[in-house]
């Protein structure tokens, strides 16, 4: 049984006490970690608990609240639940979907660094998330071996100043804003100083599902950076932006971010031309370009997702003719050991 996932290290400090300062740990101490909880808030029919604790036991329950009231209770086919709610589904075993799809583990070549492309490198900022989601293909993930501290990351930046050809740092995780300001701040002072960096890339969902971390003090480190900066999103469903959302990202806009989104094609979510433009549509209300649509990664426990690669084809076919082209996104697929994601 795996039971190791981005959320199933303890964050690193979680307050108490509710203050402008501490108010996203606390609801992200706060999340739902239990699937009968889950089950019982969303008003879910008492068959789905067996399956719901299944799949816990594969990859544990996570959710905030404030995603949590974004989901139409009662109804088993909202596009938000079936990105939460665990399925017997994910005990099945499917030819092709194994545990790391995308061969990460061989391209580690530090603990916590991941380097796959020419000029960029990825580092595991954070080994935890504020929310689990079903389909995520760093479910399987080993982020205990892989977990940051300042040694580790001291060995990290070591091979980023000695390869002169990285120009942009990606911090991904888990989500890389779960980890505290204090080591953020610390993090990226020491990017700054190497001089051949150019660029800080931020991967995370935490600004879509605890709206309440694009606060003062993220705004302080943030701000203080040389590089420029980009916030890449993970939105899947136009539901998932509320006016909280909007005013996050407002905060990052005006701290001088980019603002780029990635979405998962998903069985259930999102697999519709309407669903598609509306997500789009809305990311545009939230000064968000969409950037890539992904299919489905092949991992272990999530091939219920999948949507077959013609009809995914057909799908942006159809968005295209809706939409402006800044307003469509790059339908692509990652495969192990490309010089980069691969267009479809
Ligand atoms: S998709 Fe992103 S936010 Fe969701 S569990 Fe995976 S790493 Fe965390």
């Amino acid at each position: 049984m795996i039971t190791r996932s981005p959320t199933n290290v303890q964050t690193n400090t979680i307050a108490l006490h509710e203050d402008a300062s501490t108010r996203w740990q606390t609801q992200l101490a706060r999340a739902i970690r239990d699937p009968r909880e889950l089950c019982r808030r969303l008003d879910l029919n008492p068959q789905w608990l067996p399956g719901a604790e299944r799949g816990h036991e594969l990859f544990e329950v996570r959710v905030p609240e404030a995603y949590l009231a974004r989901i139409h209770h009662g109804d088993p086919d909202d596009p938000l639940l079936r990105q939460i709610v665990p399925l017997a589904e994910e005990d099945v075993a499917t030819e092709g979907y194994v545990p790391d799809p995308l061969a990460e583990t061989d391209q580690t070549p530090r603990q916590g660094v991941i380097h796959k492309y020419r000029g960029r490198v990825l580092l595991i900022a954070s080994p935890a998330c504020a929310i689990n989601c079903r389909y995520c293909f760093r479910r399987h993930f080993p982020y205990q071996e892989n977990s940051p501290s300042r040694e580790q990351w001291r060995d990290s930046l070591a091979y980023i100043q000695q390869d002169a050809s990285l120009r942009e740092v990606i911090l991904s995780g888990g989500d890389p804003l779960a980890s505290s300001d204090r080591q953020l701040d610390w993090l990226v002072g020491q990017l700054d100083a190497i001089p051949h960096l150019k660029r800080l890339r931020i991967h995370t969902r935490l600004p879509v599902v605890i709206p309440d971390r694009i606060d003062d003090a993220l705004s302080q480190w943030l701000s203080r950076t040389r590089l420029a900066k980009i916030v890449v999103l993970h939105i899947n469903h136009a539901n998932e932006i509320d006016d909280a959302v909007i005013k996050a990202c407002q905060r990052l806009k005006a701290l001088g971010a980019t603002l780029l989104n990635q979405s998962v094609l998903l069985r259930g979510v999102n697999d519709s031309v309407d669903a598609l433009d509306a997500l789009s549509e809305r990311l545009f209300d939230a000064d968000i370009l969409p950037y890539y649509l992904h299919v489905l990664d092949p991992v272990s426990g999530a091939a219920h997702f999948d949507v077959p690669d013609d009809e995914a084809r057909s799908l942006v076919d159809a968005l295209r003719s809706r939409l402006p082209g800044f307003l469509v996104p790059r339908l692509v697929r990652e495969i192990p050991g490309e010089a980069s994601k691969t267009p479809l």
